[in-house]
């Protein structure tokens, strides 16, 4: 029989680069809703979700924490997000449509998402770069703040699709920053790194993911990880 193996994808960083248009999004969203300029050395965005994002700028410009608002932020921060990305000048990162396809194509694997993004923005990102037909589940930005809370909402996820026997050992999580690392390590789960994103190689190996990579040109050591386990 064969043994179910779940994949699970970061996004900035590791499937792709928006070429700013996720920041520049957010800094017409402030500017337009709040009349803040916002400056993005302000904000460390890097692996972190969509709403603690939000939830820093709120802090920041002393805006009151309601759901009205913040649904406000996030709608506006989508269609900014949609205009800027039809002009960015981003890109799908090395190797990594040729991996979707491997891990496609193998019996019993299933590859999904494990971002900070806002679902909906997930999938603006994903369609413009040609990659959302790969995706059919994941755990976003919306559910949570905590990216670690948002790996154990995946496992819960998972488990309901897959059955209470599903194990942590089956979950591989492929994302650039240590973020990710440590969330796949809070659940158990196995973590590739890979330094396409804000991190180089060293930061990423201090926080021990199961496999660092430069990027994912040469994934076979991937597909043999993820062979060899569970
Ligand atoms: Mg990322």
């Amino acid at each position: 029989m064969t043994t179910l193996r779940i994949i699970l994808w970061d996004i900035d960083g590791t499937l792709l680069h928006s070429g700013g248009a996720g920041q520049t999004a957010i800094v017409r969203t402030a500017r337009e809703l709040h009349g803040q300029e916002l400056s993005l050395q302000d904000l460390d965005y890097r692996g972190r979700t969509d709403s603690l994002i939000v939830r820093q700028i709120f802090s920041r410009f002393q805006i009151p924490w309601f759901e009205e608002n913040v649904a406000r932020f996030r709608n506006r921060y989508l269609q900014h997000l949609r205009d800027e990305i039809s002009r960015s000048p981003g890109r799908v990162l090395p190797g990594v449509e040729r991996l979707l396809c491997a891990i496609q194509e193998r019996a019993g694997w299933r590859q999904g998402l494990l971002t900070g993004n806002f679902e909906h923005g997930a999938r603006i990102k994903l369609d413009h770069f040609g990659l959302g037909r790969f995706f059919s589940f994941g755990a976003f930005g919306d559910r949570s703040e905590c990216r670690n809370e948002l790996a154990r909402s995946a496992m819960t996820l998972l488990r309901q699709q897959w059955g209470e026997s599903l194990a942590a050992t089956q979950v591989f999580l492929i994302g650039d920053t240590p973020h990710d690392v440590l969330c796949a390590q809070a659940i158990g789960a196995y973590s590739i790194a890979v330094a396409t994103g804000g991190y180089c190689l060293s930061e990423l190996a201090a926080c021990r993911p199961t496999m660092l990579l430069p990027d994912l040109e040469q994934f076979e050591p991937v597909l043999a990880l993820v062979k060899g386990h569970s």
